[in-house]
Parts: structure tokens; sequence; C-alpha cells
């Protein structure tokens, strides 16, 4: 096991890194475990590295594609002194003090990495249709961002795969810019709450194939079309779109935590006074513990106050000592 560190942090997304930056900055040496590359958004830069273009982070005019905005994030940490390590935690001691962390065997008797504060970063990850060409194609018209990518999608077809809330806000936040919006749902009924099921069945611009799953993702370089397969008479079809909007619920990173921090019932880090958790010393920022606005924005902000909040509570735990 190495030194003990003031602070450790758990994930490198945008609420990782803007914590990393924080801390560096606070002269308290963070070390990021930042993940491995993977497909899915528990890699290190989180799900801005599944991401074209991000136009909607404020100092950007231009925009900017989302892995350079999280390389940006990361060698300006870096600049004030975090330390980095490419690697993805098996198992977290959060009974013992400092916590212990480890990478690689979860079950070595020593932790890799010890820290007095923790802050968790781990973020959420969009559940997908599981389709090969949707990940080829994921910011190349393949979508789990309404907010994020509506707008590229000005006067085109395009459609949402789902039938809770999440679909239903998607797809009535795209006819801002879209031309049509067929919602595609597995089943003959919606699972949405009914004010939205009337706000959706309402809107001119919105229409429905039911009892209908996407099994293909059509185009080379961008989305063209979906192929669909009707659940009833299995018949097969193709719908002509530019954009693809996968809302079938959402997943935080919370599995090295159960059993050691409280939860939502829906499986999301639960925080109190800002971002403690139940144990004291250990902080949660960003998607991991916000299923509500699920913003990069958002989440740096958070990340700030984890930042903020661990250095007071180092602060108050050495004035006590001394
Ligand atoms: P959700 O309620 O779990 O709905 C997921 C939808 O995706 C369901 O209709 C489900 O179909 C479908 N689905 C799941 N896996 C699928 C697959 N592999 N292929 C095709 N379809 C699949 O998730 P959510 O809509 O993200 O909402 C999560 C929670 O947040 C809910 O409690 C919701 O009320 C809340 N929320 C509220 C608002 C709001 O109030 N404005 C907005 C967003 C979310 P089945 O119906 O067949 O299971």
């Amino acid at each position: 096991m190495t030194e003990p560190r003031q602070v450790a942090i758990v994930g490198s997304g945008p609420a990782g890194l803007t914590a990393a930056i924080y801390t560096s900055r606070a002269q308290l040496s963070p070390l990021v475990i930042e993940g491995e590359p993977s497909s899915t958004s528990d890699q290190p830069g989180g799900q801005l590295m599944l991401t074209t273009e991000v136009e909607n982070y404020p100092g950007f005019v231009d925009g900017i594609m989302g892995p350079e905005l999280m390389q940006s994030f990361r060698e300006q940490a870096a600049r004030f002194g975090a330390d980095y390590v490419t690697a993805k935690v098996s198992r977290v001691d959060l009974s013992a003090r400092p916590f212990g962390v480890w990478v690689g065997d979860p079950d070595a008797p020593e932790p890799t990495y010890s820290a007095e504060a923790l802050i968790i970063s781990t973020g959420a990850q969009s559940l997908m249709l599981n389709l090969a060409n949707e990940e080829r194609l994921l910011g190349y018209g393949v979508s789990t961002c309404a907010t994020c990518d509506g707008f590229f999608f000005r006067g085109r077809d395009i459609a949402v795969v789902g039938g809770g809330d999440s679909a239903l806000e998607e797809a009535l936040f795209l006819t801002r810019f879209a031309d049509r919006v067929t919602v595609i749902h597995r089943r003959g009924e919606l699972r949405a709450s009914k004010v939205m099921q009337q706000r959706a069945f309402a809107h001119e611009k919105i229409s429905f194939l039911w009892n209908s799953s996407v099994i293909d993702v059509l185009g080379d370089t961008t989305v063209t079309g979906v192929r669909v397969r009707d659940n009833i008479s299995e018949e097969e079809s193709t719908l002509e779109l530019a954009g693809l909007f996968v809302a079938i619920g959402h997943q935080p990173n919370t599995s090295l935590f159960k059993g050691q921090l409280e939860m939502e019932e829906n499986g999301y880090l639960r925080t109190f006074d800002g971002t403690r958790t139940n144990v004291d010393g250990v902080f949660a920022c960003g998607d991991v513990q916000d299923h509500r606005y699920r913003q990069a924005i958002t989440a740096a902000g958070s990340g700030c106050m984890a930042a903020i909040d661990a250095e007071r509570w180092l602060d108050d735990r050495h004035s006590a000592e001394h």
C-alpha cells in the first residue's frame, strides 16, 4: 500500500475532474482513480467521451468536442498537482480509516490506496439497446441526451426509443427542433405518467410506433434509419431517420458502494447537506447522486462543492487533532 493520501477521487468525468482541480489548488494533492477505457460511461472522462460536439458548456462560443473538453479538465487538474491512476476500483472499505481503495484483485489483503477523504464521482450510464451499430453510431446520430444533441436535428425526422417519462420528456423537447418525432415503444402501453402521455398524444409532431423494437441502426458515418420489428406480427420494416434517441433509463455506477453507502430507491447515492454521504469523510458528486439534471455543467458544479466540503472536513479534523 502506498502512503495515505489526503483525498482520493474515484471517477473522472466533469464532477471528478472539477473536484480534482479544486482539491489540487487547495494543496491536497488528490489521487484521481480515473477508470479504464471502455465503451461505457464509467471510463476515464465519463459520458462526455461518448459525445461528439458539446454546445451547451458555458465558455465555448463555437462548442467543443466532448473528449477535448475532458482532456482540458484533466490537464488543468494535473497542472496543480493532481495524480492519475488509469484503473478501475474493484473494492472500497469505508469502515476503515483511512478509507481503503483496491484496484485489481479485490481480495488482496491490503488496499492499493488509502485516503482520509474520498470523493465519489463514478457517474451513471444510459441503458442502451446493445446493438452493434448503435454503439458505432453513438455521437453520430445516436444520442442519449436530447438536451445536449436536439439542436443538431433541426428540420429532421428522428425517433425516441422508450415508453417512460424520460422518453416522452425527450420527445417533447425534441419537437422544438425536429419536424417529426416517432416514439418507438416495445409494448402497446406507456409506462410514463398520465400527464406526460397526454402532452405527447396531443402534440402534432409526435407519433407512436407501438409494440415495436429497434433491431438495427442504419448508416455508414451518420444515422440514416433504423430497422424495426413489430413484436406482434414479427414483421420487419425500415424507418428513415436522421437521429435515434435512446431513452430507456439510466443506471448509476454504484455497485462498489452497496452495503456501505446509503442509496435512493433507484440506486443513486444519497447526499445530505451538500455532497456529504452517510459516511463521514465520503462525499459524492455528479451523476452518481443526481438523476434529475445530469448535465456536464451541473456535474462540474457539484464536483466543486464536493472539493470544498472535503477540504473543510479535513481542516476541521486536523484542527480537532491539534
Ligand atoms: P423507466 O420509467 O424505467 O422507463 C424505461 C422505458 O424504457 C420503459 O417504457 C421500458 O419499457 C423501456 N425499456 C427498457 N428497456 C428497454 C429495452 N431494452 N428496449 C426497449 N425499451 C426498453 O425510465 P425513465 O423513463 O428514465 O424514468 C426513470 C424514473 O425517472 C421514473 O420514475 C420516471 O417517472 C422519472 N422521470 C420523471 C420525469 C418527469 O417527471 N418529468 C422525467 C424523466 C424521468 P417497458 O415499459 O416495456 O418496461
